[in-house]
């Protein structure tokens, strides 16, 4: 590791040095620089200290899992079966239910975090990460929310798990700006209990969006849903087993557009003909199409029968607002008092990576199909990009250490002793810490 000592001596004449970062502390990681203490995050770093390998975690929020802890509703639970959402070298305990509730699994991932002693550093933002060709190192520059004190962690290795979900999308609907009743993201959503009494309109139709009109309903507001495009309704469970379980069985088996078809009958008998409920189905069948697309088909627990007895509306898109309507694509308009947008979320590595290769600057995905799309070149790695849930994140940080540690353990041993020049206080705690 010595390229951590020539690190100081070649800053002294960075060529690189841009100004706002010139007078930021800097931060020797022998380590690889993990940006995101989401489950993907902590997995990564778990499985690296599993290997020996020592690793720091940044994080934006001040907890770690803040989807979970700050932007998602309190009725939310895990939508698959627990087996297939528990993290590396830890599996959920057996006295949880088979769909653990948000608090559960927040639960489950503060202990995950203690257990394999991960202290992310809170409240501190990564504003950008490139690749230092002339040092061999990833430059990750953050600033802290409280002070905006400046750092720039220097790394071997850079492992991106800030998540497919990491910014809200708020799409541009026009008279957007005259509505005068509130018009809030999912992300921002607790419960319906502010709605009670309140006709609320819920814009996009995936789990987040299904799952709200439900809570409404159990408020006594009155919901309708935006339903815009086809969309698969799959029971969450077929035959006494989960759907997602039975579809991983079957597929093992048959080729995937029989098992479409087997789960398109099953859903057609529990659930009766979606179409004549607002709900047209993709020409594509539901694990085609997750594969091919990574549109996630919904799993119902309880909304379709609120749509049959008439407690939730199912309306078309909408053309236009005004400051009470929505005016929808068919000529029909229909006063509400708030607006829930279930919109849905997106990457932003594009806004901080300066890397190209691994990732697109479109959709801030890897570029390479899974499962090919969890390493790039020079160190740089990603978690949790799958499009596959908390099954790809498993994967991804399993692969991303056995990685890691052969060439970790090939350094190491050109180890003699390692001193990081002009050492801070806080460089050795970060150096000790994960
Ligand atoms: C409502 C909902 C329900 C879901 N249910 C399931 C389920 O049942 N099963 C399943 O497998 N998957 C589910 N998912 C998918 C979900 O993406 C994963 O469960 C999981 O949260 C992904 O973990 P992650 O660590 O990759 O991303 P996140 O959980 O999004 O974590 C990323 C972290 O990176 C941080 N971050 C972002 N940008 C920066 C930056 N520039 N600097 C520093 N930190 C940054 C964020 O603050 C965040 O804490 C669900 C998703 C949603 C939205």
């Amino acid at each position: 590791m010595d390229y951590l000592r020539e690190v100081e001596g070649k800053r002294v004449h960075d060529p690189f040095g841009d100004k706002m970062f010139k007078n930021a502390r800097r931060v020797c990681v022998p380590g690889p620089v993990i940006v995101g203490a989401g489950p993907s995050g902590l997995a990564a770093a778990a499985c690296l200290r599993e290997r020996g390998v020592p690793s720091v975690i940044i994080e934006r929020a001040n907890c770690i899992a803040s989807l979970w802890q700050l932007k998602s509703y309190t009725r939310l639970r895990l939508h698959l079966p627990k087996e297939f959402c528990q993290l590396p070298l830890m599996p959920f305990p057996t006295e949880f239910p088979t769909y653990p509730s948000k608090q559960q699994f927040v639960d489950y991932l503060e202990a995950y975090a203690k257990r394999f002693d991960l202290n992310p550093q809170f409240n501190e933002t990564v504003e950008s990460a490139e690749y230092d060709h002339s040092l061999g190192l990833w430059r990750v520059k953050t600033k802290a929310l409280f002070n905006k004190e400046e750092t720039e962690y220097v790394s071997r290795w850079l492992v991106v798990a800030t998540g497919e979900n990491a910014e809200a999308v708020v799409p541009g609907i026009e008279g957007m700006d005259e509505f005068v009743g509130p018009i809030v993201h999912t992300s921002s959503y607790k419960s319906g209990d502010v709605f009670r009494g309140k006709r609320v309109l819920v814009v996009g139709c995936g789990n987040s969006g299904m799952e709200v009109c439900l809570d409404l309903c159990n408020y006594n507001a009155t919901p309708s849903l935006v339903v815009r495009d086809t969309v698969h309704v799959l029971p969450r469970e077929m035959l006494g087993v989960s759907t997602f379980g039975l579809s991983m069985w079957l597929i093992k088996w048959l080729h995937v557009r029989y098992v479409d078809q087997f789960l398109l009958l099953l859903s057609w008998f529990m659930l009766g003909d979606t179409t004549k409920l607002g709900l047209d189905r993709p020409k594509i069948g539901p694990i085609e199409l997750k594969m091919t697309s990574g549109k996630t088909p919904v799993l119902d627990v309880g909304t379709l029968a609120k749509i049959r007895s008439g407690s939730i509306k199912v309306c078309p898109g909408i053309k236009r607002l005004s400051r009470h309507t929505a005016h929808f694509v068919d000529g029909r308009a229909e006063d509400f008092d708030a607006i829930i947008l279930a919109t849905g979320y997106k990457s932003n590595v594009p806004s901080w990576l300066k890397d190209r290769d691994l990732f697109s600057e479109k959709d801030g995905l890897p570029k390479k199909a899974f499962p090919n799309g969890w390493k790039g070149e020079y160190g740089l790695y990603s978690v949790g990009f799958t499009k596959r849930g908390l099954l790809g994140t498993s994967m991804d940080a399993k692969k991303i250490a056995q990685d890691i540690e052969l060439l970790w353990k090939a350094e190491s041993k050109h180890l003699t002793a390692f001193i990081c020049p002009q050492p801070s206080s806080q460089h050795h705690q970060l150096m000790s810490k994960n």
